[in-house]
């Protein structure tokens, strides 16, 4: 079926086909790590905190949901995923409880547990004649910071407003140059943070001596010095 229309916009993930049809390149970055899902209740409530436990080898994130569920992400090295994977509920449930020292008390896994390849992704730009990416066919982060979604919606934002201020101008909102417009403001938000988690990610798996001093002093830096904080709170909850 041919649909015809005056602007595509592309929002098919980090693996966007239509990123590739449209001839846009991507850098990819493997992680050559893996990264696993489910859900887990607990005994104790969780007071809607997130927790990133990062432990050697591995991170655990204990994302709040609704009640007395959260949301459990692991990242591993892939060639250890699968021991994860085919643990027995019962073994899988104690060692989650202990790498997060019970301090939601017992915790039991609600459902399966789903596994992925973990890569990043950004392109090298966001708009073709007729044609924008945002989400993740944009950008795809590590979701160590957890904020891959909030950049999404950054994107829709400054796409629309965009969009908006030429319609207001009577001028052809789907041209190369109306979306280049978007394609510069968005792209000055995403590549520092993309490359900043990228290299943060990096510094955070190295077990040399010189990326642990680093990331005790780069921590100490970030938690004390509070217009360090406030940037990056603002940078990840979106409030300037
Ligand atoms: C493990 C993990 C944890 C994360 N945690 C957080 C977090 O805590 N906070 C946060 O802000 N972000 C987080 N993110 C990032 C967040 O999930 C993504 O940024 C967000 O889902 C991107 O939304 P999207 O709609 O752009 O892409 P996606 O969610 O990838 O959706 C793309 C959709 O397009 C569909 N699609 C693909 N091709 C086609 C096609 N040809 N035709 C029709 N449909 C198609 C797919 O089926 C899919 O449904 C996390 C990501 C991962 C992997």
């Amino acid at each position: 079926e041919i649909i015809h229309c005056r602007l595509m916009i592309a929002a098919d993930g980090r693996l966007s086909s239509s990123r590739r049809s449209m001839g846009i390149p991507s850098e990819v970055k493997d992680f050559g790590k893996t990264v696993i899902v489910c859900k887990m209740e607990h005994e104790k409530p969780h007071s809607n905190i997130a927790y990133e436990c990062f432990h050697y080898g591995r991170t655990l994130a204990v994302l709040p949901m609704i009640g007395n569920y959260s949301s459990i992400v692991i990242t591993i090295a892939s060639d250890q995923a699968d021991s994860i994977m085919n643990m027995k509920d019962q073994t899988f449930n104690q060692d989650i409880q202990t790498r997060f020292n019970s301090r939601l008390g017992g915790m039991m896994i609600a459902g399966k547990k789903y596994s992925y390849p973990l890569f990043a992704s950004h392109a090298s730009h966001f708009h073709a004649n007729r044609f924008a990416l945002i989400g993740d066919a944009s950008v795809g982060m590590h979701p160590v910071t957890a904020h891959g979604f909030n950049l999404g919606l950054r994107g829709s934002k400054t796409l629309a407003t965009v969009i908006e201020e030429a319609l207001a101008s009577k001028l052809d909102f789907a041209s190369v140059e109306i979306l280049s417009k978007y394609n510069q403001k968005h792209q000055r938000s995403t590549r520092p943070l993309y490359y900043g988690t990228n290299l943060l990610v990096d510094l955070y798996n190295s077990e040399r001596l010189t990326a642990k001093v680093l990331r005790r002093l780069a921590l100490r830096f970030g938690n004390n010095f509070w217009p360090v904080k406030k940037l990056i709170m603002g940078q990840l909850t979106e409030v300037q």
